[in-house]
């Protein structure tokens, strides 16, 4: 199959050297990637800024913004069988940022910042993607309210959930502990283990689910 794969955080800038972003490390995406080309699968990897060296085998496509992210998806969904939402997508971008860098003047500052689109949201209805769909859910509390939620919301066939709350597993973290929420079964709950082993799993997973 050929799967793509959205991974990392993303950057909105205030100005050329500073922006707004969030912890994500990519390493979830990333473990995904690496398990998609081991098991055989096409990789197209969506990526946000991280410092992890991308799988070789894989046809990487890097961007900054949220903006950017959603240009890449629209143009690289097309010839894809699967889609997973790992990244971390900046929900908010700064709607005038400035072309200089911005000097502090002894006033308080105000930047208002403007919704960015959803991607995910966006694979469905304006896509028109066709092929199986997985998007991520971080959460704070209340997980799977809002998963369960989520995954009717944004058309996905399944969505992994996380708590972020969690230190020791999520965000920047190299393990991760998930719930796997379907349209049609019972959550799946996968124990806490390194993202490497859980990717495989998940790959998997979505192997078996996408060919039914
Ligand atoms: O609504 P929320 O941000 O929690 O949804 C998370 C899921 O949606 C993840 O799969 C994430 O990659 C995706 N997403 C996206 N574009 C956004 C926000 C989230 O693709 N602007």
């Amino acid at each position: 199959m050929r799967i793509l794969i959205t991974a990392g955080p993303t950057r909105e800038p205030v100005d050329p050297v500073r922006y707004i972003g969030n912890r994500s490390s990519g390493k979830m995406g990333y473990a995904l990637a690496e398990a998609a080309l081991t098991a055989g699968h096409e990789v197209v990897l969506i990526s946000g800024p991280v410092s992890l060296a991308p799988p070789s085998e894989a046809e990487v496509v890097r961007v900054e913004t949220a903006l950017e992210m959603y240009d890449a998806v629209r143009e690289k969904i097309a010839g894809c069988d699967v889609a997973i939402f790992a990244a971390a997508v900046g929900d908010y971008r700064v709607e005038n940022s400035s072309g200089t860098k911005i000097k502090k003047n002894g006033k308080s500052l105000t930047l208002t910042l403007v919704e960015n689109p959803d991607i995910l949201g966006s694979a469905r209805e304006v896509f028109g993607f066709t092929g199986f769909l997985v998007g991520f859910a971080a959460e704070t509390g209340n997980v799977e309210t809002n998963a369960s939620k989520k995954l009717g919301r944004k058309g996905c066939d399944l969505l992994i959930a996380n708590d972020v709350s969690r230190k020791e597993i999520g965000f920047d973290s190299e393990q991760n502990e998930v719930t796997v929420f379907s349209k049609n079964r019972s959550p799946h709950s996968f124990p806490q283990e390194n993202k490497t082993g859980l990717a495989k799993k998940l790959i998997a997973l979505i192997e078996k689910s996408a060919s039914v």
